[in-house]
């Protein structure tokens, strides 16, 4: 399962339909920072963005786990 990770604060977002959400806005919204002349670091600005400036990073867990099963689903 991926989840979205922010890279300041640490905020998680693991609902799927958020996920899939932020993703479909994801293109709109960097291209939007490359025209202010920023560089999207993640996917997403973070829901606290105001107060930590962090971006939402994509993390799959199992490429973290190292050990995707299968045989579960
Ligand atoms: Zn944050």
């Amino acid at each position: 399962m991926d989840k979205l990770v922010c890279d300041k604060c640490g905020f998680e977002i693991t609902d799927l339909e958020d996920i899939s959400l932020a993703l479909d806005g994801m293109e709109a919204w960097q291209e939007a920072q490359r025209n202010r002349g920023l560089e999207p670091r993640g996917v997403f600005p973070c829901k606290y963005n105001y107060k930590c400036q962090g971006e939402m990073m994509l993390v799959s867990e199992f490429t973290r786990k190292k050990k995707p099963s299968k045989q579960e689903k």
